[in-house]
């Protein structure tokens, strides 16, 4: 082993301490299964297969064509579709290509905005799909924080877009996506609905799927659905041929058939009994630190969640910027990351919101009482103006942390 390896497998075994004992809270983050992590690092690394199953551009396929029409089949079976690309490498690139599917340069697309909740691929200006296409956007209700579908059609028909995306990296509440395929309709747009948050619940019924509504669904893999970090496309089939064309050759070259094949277990798991259960155990454990920051007055965005995720305003209920917020807790090894809130009145290097998420500590076996103190702690913890570390708030950590598998 040489030096450069020693060095970072050293990093890895020092990161998978970090992982261990840390309280983590970050919405889109999850713990994969083993079987998982070991189809992640296997021998297909090794294997070039650009194209489909039976059609590739390299010779010896034969197993990987297996390994990708199980996890194509898997994802059909798994979200009710008629069509699945299990190709993309990440969510970024499966939205990318739907993009490259159906829209020139210069097509309107209306999203939604990123201090609303929306991803940076929905039109962020340094994003590629805000620098080839003409993104307008919609944000959500400024009493109440929420989707107003009504406020959407009338810009909707204003803007008139070639596609409407929704789908959230910050939104902790069930979108009517029947809602969004009526407006679409009306304007003539076709309809793409990101799930990448809520993929798991989706998967098991828990929030309504987007599929029969929508014309394409992107999604990444790693977040509730807890498969390798990596990304998938749903749609009709009769945008098979397009999207399969965008995502290669379109966007990508050789496909990752060891993710791929992580892809076909996480799937093959999502339709396991215990996941359903573990899905109902994120949403029974968000709404436990729901009623904590209830109690202590710590306001939260739209009032609350339905989801894995809830979203804490701290810079005027507790005083405190989100970047400030996130810094602090980390010292005291709990992670969650800082987010603009809808209207923000800081930059995002501030940003007034913590977005916190329930997928991974569920994942580790943290219950509702848990989940409860947690949301105590933080609070706690983001009161106290104190710079020194309080030994108190480290002791309520440690018996947390003990408790984790
Ligand atoms: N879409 C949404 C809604 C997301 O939240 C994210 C990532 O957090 C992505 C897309 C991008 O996924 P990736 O980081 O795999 O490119």
């Amino acid at each position: 082993m040489n030096e450069i390896t020693k060095e970072i497998f050293k990093i890895i075994k020092k990161e998978q301490k970090r992982q261990k004992d840390t309280i983590e809270l970050i919405a889109s983050e999850n713990f994969v299964s083993k079987d998982i992590l070991k189809a992640n690092g296997s021998i297909l690394t090794n294997k070039y297969a650009e194209g489909y199953p039976s059609k590739r551009y390299y010779g010896g396929c034969k197993y990987v064509d297996q390994i990708e029409t199980i996890a194509i089949n898997l994802a059909k079976e798994l979200f009710s579709a008629e069509h699945a690309n299990v190709q993309p490498h990440s969510g970024s690139q499966a939205n990318q290509a739907v993009y490259l599917a159906v829209l020139k340069p210069g097509d309107k697309v209306l999203a939604l905005d990123l201090n609303s909740g929306g991803h940076l691929t929905h039109g962020h200006s340094l994003s590629s799909s805000g620098l080839l296409y003409e993104f307008h956007s919609y944000g959500v209700n400024k009493d109440t924080f929420l989707l107003d579908y009504d406020e959407i059609e009338k810009i909707a028909l204003e803007v008139m877009p070639k596609l409407i995306v929704t789908g959230a990296s910050n939104y902790s509440r069930i979108i009517d996506f029947k809602r969004f395929s009526e407006i679409a309709s009306k304007v003539g747009a076709l309809l793409m609905v990101d799930m990448a948050h809520i993929a798991g619940l989706v998967a098991t019924s828990l929030h309504p799927s987007p599929v029969p509504y929508a014309d394409f669904v992107t999604s990444t893999t790693h977040k509730t659905l807890r498969g390798p970090r990596s990304g998938l496309i749903l749609c009709k089939e009769k945008y098979a041929k397009i999207i399969d064309r965008a995502v290669f050759p379109g966007i990508q070259g050789g496909p990752h058939i060891q993710t791929i094949a992580a892809k076909a277990i996480c799937f093959g798991e999502c339709m396991e009994e215990s996941f359903i259960t573990y899905q109902k155990r994120i949403l029974a454990n968000i709404k436990a630190m729901e009623k904590a920051f209830n109690n202590r007055n710590v306001s939260m965005i739209s009032g609350g969640s339905d989801n894995h995720l809830v979203s804490i305003e701290v810079y005027k209920s507790l005083g405190i910027t989100g970047a400030e917020a996130e810094k602090k807790l980390e010292k005291y090894n709990i992670t969650v990351n800082k987010n603009s809130i809808p209207y923000d009145t800081l930059p995002p290097t501030k940003a007034s919101g913590l977005r916190l998420g329930s997928a991974a500590m569920t994942s580790r076996g943290l219950e509702e009482n848990d989940f409860y103190e947690i949301a105590n702690l933080i609070t706690d913890i983001l009161l106290d103006k104190s710079l020194e570390l309080n030994k108190a708030y480290q002791e309520r950590v440690k018996n947390i942390i003990d408790k984790l598998y």
